[in-house]
């Protein structure tokens, strides 16, 4: 296990502006939380590096922003309105409600010991409807998934981008579960975030390419900082599969309720396409030039979780230490990740020279990158403050900076402190971060 437990995540989320529980005025939403100002950055960083990393960084990849709403027949298709469900059982005593797979006894109320309902299945898609009339016709449903944006848009992203295959298309959004059971903070909610890729392939190279996709989303995780003990893959068992896969290896991280999927890549065949083939009438095979024929590809999709990744890179990087007899929290966040990247803090705030030039060089580094600027309480205060919340870098002005224009620079994890001239600070910083991404 982590040393951090995930309620001292969840009150530093709170206390530094993180994560709130979601309409807490009025007593909260079960499992909604809402990203407060530090939280948006880290989830917007964690989505960044993702799309950096799948997209721009690679020569086969496309990306894509499909509507949350989709056509029902989607849903049809897809095999959602059969399958996606979870065997539901209430306990007729403290009518409590329990996925029955999480269970080893499925008759008995592990809470209170009443009577269990047996099992029946719950659809987890929320249902609503489009227009002002609520009937049969209009229903549509908030996607469970992103990926079925991506396979029916494959044709127009084929055509329009004048791809050949093997390329894949890479979306990152919302996505919507009526989760029987939610919970574990925003490692399992009801709305959350996903960062689907779908890689088309010929059938006959899904094995090689399902294997290159692991290993290159569990390294995905180590390079942005989590540490490679805490991460491991589970390949699935036959049992476990979904409808449409016949392989899958889930990439786990051992937070601090257990290790849990972070990631799931799985190969799901030409299941998808084939299926809205026979649901669209549209054709969505390919040609193959070589061997002049055509055939439905086969996909490889590596399905991440922004939330549970966020959650990852938080618990992950949490540190408890003891510098000279002081404590201090630092979250060691990849400094790519992390909220905010400097910090400028003057050394005497009531010298309005020092405060000015303070003022200055923070208005000046905020061009380039996220940037605060911190007067309110002394330095071992502030310094304490940015360690909590991960900022890299925390600049320093004071009484000397007047005379020799220097500055002093001090890095989060060693705590080492550096010694520049006030204009060499935004490339000093720039060059940082360059080298730990
Ligand atoms: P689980 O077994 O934990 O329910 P799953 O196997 O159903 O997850 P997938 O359908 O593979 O999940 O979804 C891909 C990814 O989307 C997951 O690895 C996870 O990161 C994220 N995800 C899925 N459901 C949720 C949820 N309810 N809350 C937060 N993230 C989720």
């Amino acid at each position: 296990m982590t040393e951090v437990s995930m309620d001292t995540i969840v009150s530093l989320c709170k206390r530094r502006g993180l994560i709130f529980q979601s309409s807490e005025i009025y007593g909260g939403l079960g499992s909604t939380w809402d990203y407060g100002p530090l939280g948006v950055e880290l989830k917007n960083n964690v989505k960044l590096m993702w799309w950096r990393t799948v997209v721009y960084e690679r020569d086969d990849m496309e990306g894509l922003d499909a509507a949350i709403l989709m056509h029902p027949r989607t849903w049809e298709a897809s095999g959602h309105i059969e399958s996606f469900t979870d065997p539901l059982v209430d306990c007729k005593s403290c009518k409590k409600r329990y996925k029955a797979d999480d269970l080893s006894d499925n008759t008995t109320c592990p809470d209170c010991g009443g009577e269990l309902t047996s099992p029946r299945q719950f659809n987890l898609m929320f249902k609503t409807h489009v227009g002002p009339v609520e009937d049969s016709a209009s229903v549509v449903y908030l996607r469970p998934e992103t990926a079925q944006g991506i396979f029916v848009n494959f044709d127009n992203v084929l055509t329009a981008m004048r791809r050949k295959l093997p390329f894949g298309i890479a979306q990152i959004g919302k996505s919507f579960r009526n989760e029987i059971t939610p919970g574990n903070f925003i490692f399992r909610t009801r709305e959350f975030e996903q960062m689907e890729i779908e890689y088309f392939v010929k059938p006959g190279t899904d094995k090689e390419w399902f294997d290159f996709w692991v290993k290159e989303r569990f390294n995905w995780y180590a390079k942005f900082g989590i540490r490679k003990d805490n991460l491991r893959l589970r390949p699935h068992e036959g049992n476990e599969l979904a409808h449409y896969a016949i392989s899958c290896v889930d990439v786990e991280y051992r937070f601090p309720m257990g290790w849990s999927e972070l990631e799931g890549i799985a190969n799901r065949t030409d299941y998808d396409l084939k299926q809205h083939i026979k649901f669209s009438g549209k054709d969505l095979s390919v040609f193959d030039e070589k061997e002049q024929t055509r055939y439905v590809p086969y996909v490889i999709e590596p399905s991440a979780g922004v939330d549970r990744s966020a959650l990852a890179f938080l618990v992950d990087s949490y540190r408890q230490e003891t510098v000279r007899g002081q404590k201090r929290v630092i979250l060691a966040l990849h400094p790519l990740l992390a909220p905010i990247k400097a910090a400028v803090l003057p050394l005497l705030r009531n010298r309005p020279e020092i405060v000015a030039m303070a003022k200055q060089l923070a208005a000046e580094l905020r061009t380039h990158f996220y940037t605060t600027y911190d007067e309110t309480a002394g330095i071992g205060r502030l310094y304490r403050r940015q360690d909590e919340i991960g900022t890299p870098f925390c600049i320093t002005v004071d009484v000397q900076s007047l005379d020799d224009h220097q500055v002093t620079i001090r890095e989060r994890d060693s705590m080492e402190q550096i010694r520049l001239p006030i204009e060499k600070v935004r490339t000093h910083i720039e060059e940082q971060l360059k080298q730990a991404g």
